[in-house]
């Protein structure tokens, strides 16, 4: 039964976090923000350049500045909590 004029807890669905910054409620500090993403070379783009590096030598480092190839990071803009991780592995 749902009880009236308690503060209930909020169960914040998370959205899947993707390429695109995705609009959510910070669990941190509880705003309703859109997300900042940040790209980080990751495992793949490691991977990536592991097996540029056995082929093509020289050009190893091409995963490595490719966005994407890279993880999304989601941060909170308000206060930089990391919300969600959009790993390509
Ligand atoms: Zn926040």
């Amino acid at each position: 039964m749902a009880q009236y004029g308690q503060q209930t807890v909020v169960v914040v669905q998370q959205p899947s976090f993707g390429e695109a910054p995705v609009q959510t409620t910070c669990p941190n500090c509880h705003n309703t923000v859109v997300t900042t993403v940040d790209k980080k070379a990751g495992l793949f783009a490691y991977l990536m350049a592991l097996i540029i590096c056995l082929l093509f030598c020289p050009c190893f480092w091409i995963p490595l500045v490719i966005d994407s190839c890279k993880d999304t990071e989601h941060t909170c803009p308000s206060c930089n909590a990391q919300l969600g991780t959009n790993k390509r592995l």
